[in-house]
């Protein structure tokens, strides 16, 4: 049975969700710094009351399973929330359902102890504290095989050593999910550990923070971990399960930000479609032109193409319940994601002339962020060579010399099968 329709009662919730967003949640993107900055006083008046009323509305941090307090919503629901949501910088936070903290938490909700629950889980979900999930490394971050970072056993503690990079929001996190080398001699992916590090474990340290272009804060750390010393308790999962721990965060995180992707590809193919009916040039309005007209056909059918596989993907997990089964669609979302963001943002700039490239208006941050989503959680290259890896496994050598597809081969079939009936 297919059906592209959403039941009465959820239509409703999205329907406030659209219209909340647009009117109290992306007017503070104008006011304040980094999403993760919960200690700025302006963040307590303004933000805060904003998750009141979320809560109010039974929509807080839906991600989650009942057994944490959340709805057990499916991927579908999720996907058209965070579709929602998505438009805005400071929609996610509101929410409650803003990445890393979304998949640190599942990770401390899979492999954390009770206590760790009680410490790190719990403040984590109720956006008293947020974390930093700290994997990549200076020297490559596509190629986990490369990171150097050792953690050794001391009695009854591991002692972290080594250097990250790019660990979003270490400057605001109580706490990091960090990756080490605990094995160097075992097989490739049997190398690693997980890891909770406290914040003031004595050893954490800033050495600096980057930025990338439009955002509003250096928030992205250059991290040392210098001998920092945590009980044998923090280590998350078992030991040499890096992979398996770090895939438990990806799933559901992955869709989510696809959609909140197809929010700001579709601003902008909004913003474009005002523009083209609005702008004169040469007598008429710019929408009349056809090399206009196509880059909003263009944009509009890529959008809605990239939308349709995102959501195909939600409703596989919501039947399937298993990501693994569904490891090619979810790499071919995180694959083409870049490209639909990069290409409705750089049109909707390129119409708006002068004004598109301006630091008023926010396409060239959307441009960028089109590169941001190509890189984190893994390059698209990487996603590409697994969906080619998937599709692939669907098919055998041919048998013989010329495949059984070869035009006189079928032709031969053909004959066999129909040749008795036919006149002549
Ligand atoms: C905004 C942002 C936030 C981030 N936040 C975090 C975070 O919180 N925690 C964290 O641990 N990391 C984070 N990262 C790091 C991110 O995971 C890495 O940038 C990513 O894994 C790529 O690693 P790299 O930057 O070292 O590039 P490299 O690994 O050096 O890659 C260089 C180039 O090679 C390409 N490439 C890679 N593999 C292949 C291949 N098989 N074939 C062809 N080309 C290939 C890449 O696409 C890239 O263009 C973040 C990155 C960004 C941009």
């Amino acid at each position: 049975m297919w059906s592209f329709e959403t039941d009465p009662d959820f239509q409703q919730q999205l329907d406030w969700i659209d219209d909340f967003v647009k009117r109290e949640v992306e007017p503070l993107d104008h006011l304040l710094g980094s999403q993760w900055n919960i200690g700025d006083p302006n963040f307590k008046r303004l933000v805060r009351p904003l998750q009141a009323k979320v809560r109010a509305r039974g929509l807080w941090a839906c991600h989650l399973g009942p057994e944490l307090g959340g709805k057990g919503y499916g991927q579908v629901k999720l996907a058209l929330m965070n579709e929602l949501f998505g438009r805005a910088r400071f929609g996610p936070i509101v929410f409650g359902a803003q990445a890393p903290d979304t998949g640190n938490a599942e990770i401390l909700a899979h492999y954390g102890t009770p206590e760790q629950k009680k410490r790190f889980l719990e403040p984590l979900l109720a956006n008293e504290i947020v974390s930093c999930f700290s994997m990549t490394e200076p020297q490559g971050g596509a190629d986990p095989l490369v990171f150097k970072t050792t953690a050794v056993q001391d009695g009854e503690h591991w002692v972290i050593d080594g250097e990250k990079w790019f660990s979003s929001n270490a400057r605001y996190a109580a706490f990091f999910i960090v990756m080490a080398v605990t094995d160097p001699d075992a097989a490739p992916y049997r190398r690693m550990s997980m890891f909770i590090v406290p914040a003031d474990a004595p050893g954490v340290e800033i050495k600096r923070n980057l930025t990338f272009y439009g955002e509003p804060e250096a928030t992205h750390a250059y991290m040392r971990y210098h001998q920092v010393r945590v009980p044998g308790e923090n280590l998350l999962g078992a030991r040499g399960d890096a992979f398996v721990v770090a895939q438990t965060r990806l799933g559901g995180g992955r869709l989510h930000h696809a959609m909140r992707t197809v929010a700001q590809a579709r601003r902008a193919l909004e913003m474009m479609c005002k523009r083209a009916v609005s702008r004169v040039t040469q007598g008429e309005i710019l929408g009349r032109k056809q090399m206009v007209q196509e880059k909003i056909a263009d944009s509009w059918v890529q959008l809605r193409q990239f939308r349709l596989l995102v959501l195909e993907t939600a409703w596989l997990i919501d039947k399937q319940h298993d990501y693994k089964a569904v490891r090619k669609n979810i790499a071919a979302v995180k694959a083409v994601m870049p490209q639909v963001l990069h290409d409705i943002a750089a049109r909707a700039l390129h119409l708006h002339g002068s004004l598109g490239i301006s630091t008023e208006m926010p396409f060239a941050d959307w441009v960028m962020n089109s590169f941001h989503v190509g890189l984190a959680d893994g390059p698209t290259e990487v996603h590409k060579v697994t969906v080619a890896r998937e599709v692939l496994k669907d098919f055998a050598p041919a048998a013989d010399l010329f495949p059984e597809y070869h035009g006189p081969a079928e032709a031969a079939r053909a004959h066999a099968l129909y040749d008795d009936l036919m006149e002549g």
